[in-house]
């Protein structure tokens, strides 16, 4: 009988001052959750997301893959309500991730955001997700290398999270267990420092789920630890096999429970041999509505003759334009001075945006990268959201302003040494947010 075990690790990092990630080892239930969102708050969504996921899943009498999907969306539900009656977390939201062995039996993969999974079979590791995050787009549609991706200023941008909106599209995966495979589910904080072949082959030399959690993290942080780091490794077992452990290690008083026969005690080697290839037919999908926007806005009349509905129709179109020119805000430039408009960049027909707020900022506060956009008016659905926008603008630009100080004061051309008494050097802080 297929089984998981799982083993698991989270850190802070070197920088961050809290840890916002959340992991759950629940079998046959596994998620990474990675929160966003000023203060507490991306600790709220993404523990929040977790167990909410968790509840809606323990739910079901016989989960499936669309049990893990309701309970994912019950969770979106859950994060966004709570937005909703706390002003102060208005925008938190989280990643998540999550692996189920379900009905089938199957592994059912969700995911929503950049936390990642990825599948370790026969030694190849192969990210099983996609990142819904702007550069990860970006590589897909071939506009830029997955190198340049890897120090993209806009890494971090996230085209999808879960409890910002009231509904969330989920990207289902559907995998076959295969005895001896291992899966990895982790935040964005292990492959900013590590690359795939470094993961690979952590997770090829330990045996030990536990373990193999564990050396990823401390090696992200060896690496840096920019971020804060969560892993989840799920190795696939068969509980049939009864894990047989080498002969050396059978208790002598164990023999007789154990009642492994001696042509088997003898060669324990084989029990850990790659498994045969069971994988004949390997399912995959993913559910997306990126195009939902259009399908949204693509006004078919679908009986002409009417006049009349006709007519209704146009009153009404009218007033959606109306609406629709008034009812966003977008971020732009006014001579340098960073301002809030509303309306649509560009204005709608005879409707011109109008100003709604000057911010204190100017085109000095954010880094060049981002002046196209504003030039070009960032779109955002509420002032609220504008206004995030901006200070996300502005806390991007610090913290790249700190890291670019940072090294600078622990190079080893400075003087100080680590035991140095003296107390009138400042050393770099890591940046508290
Ligand atoms: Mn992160």
């Amino acid at each position: 009988m297929i089984a998981l075990r799982a083993g698991s690790a989270t850190d802070v990092g070197l920088v961050r001052s809290n840890n916002q990630d959340t992991l759950l080892v629940a079998d046959p239930l596994y998620a990474v959750a990675d929160g966003m969102g000023g203060a507490a708050a991306g600790e709220v969504a993404s523990s929040l997301a977790v167990e909410a996921l968790k509840n809606g899943f323990d739910r079901v009498g016989t989960p499936t893959p669309d049990s893990l999907i309701t309970a994912a969306q019950t969770a979106n539900r859950t994060v966004w309500d709570e937005a909703e009656a706390h002003p102060e977390m208005r925008g938190m939201g989280t990643t998540l991730v999550a692996l189920a062995l379900v009905e089938g039996p199957q592994l059912a993969v969700i995911n929503i955001g950049d936390s990642r999974l990825y599948n370790l079979h026969a030694g190849d590791l192969r990210q099983v997700t996609c990142d819904h995050n702007l550069v990860a787009e970006m590589v897909a549609e071939g506009r830029i290398s997955k190198e340049e991706a890897e120090v993209h200023p806009r890494r971090n941008i996230m085209t999808r999270a879960l409890g910002v909106e009231p509904e969330v599209p989920v990207d289902l995966f559907v995998e076959e267990p295969v005895v001896g495979d291992r899966y990895l589910l982790c935040s964005d904080g292990l492959p900013r420092e590590l690359s795939d072949d470094h993961i690979s082959a952590i997770m090829r030399r330990l045996a030990d789920p536990a373990e193999a959690a564990r050396e990823l993290v401390d090696e992200a942080k060896r690496k840096g630890g920019n971020d804060n780091i969560t892993v989840v490794v799920v190795d696939v077992v068969d509980v049939d096999a009864a894990d047989p452990p080498p002969a050396a290690a059978v208790p002598a008083g164990d023999e007789a429970t154990t009642a492994i026969p001696a042509a088997e005690q003898a060669v324990p080697a084989q029990a850990v041999e790659p498994v045969v290839e069971r994988r004949s037919r390997r399912r995959f999908w993913r559910r997306s509505d990126r195009d939902r926007r259009a399908v949204r806005r693509a006004v078919t009349p679908r009986v002409v003759g009417f006049v009349l509905l006709f007519l209704v129709i146009v009153g009404a179109g009218a007033a959606g334009v109306v609406w629709y020119a008034r009812s966003a805000y977008f971020v732009g430039l006014r001579h340098s001075a960073i301002v809030i408009y509303q309306g649509r960049p560009g204005g709608v027909l005879w409707m011109k945006p109008t100003v709604a707020q000057v911010t204190s900022y100017s085109t000095s506060d954010v880094l060049a990268v981002h002046i196209p956009a504003l030039q070009a008016g960032q779109e955002e659905p509420s002032i609220g959201a504008a206004h995030s926008y901006v200070q996300n603008l502005v806390r991007e630009y610090q913290q790249a302003q700190a890291a670019n100080s940072a090294p600078t004061a622990t190079t080893p051309s400075t003087t100080v040494a680590p035991s140095s008494p003296a107390p009138t050097t400042t050393v770099a802080a890591p940046p508290t947010t």
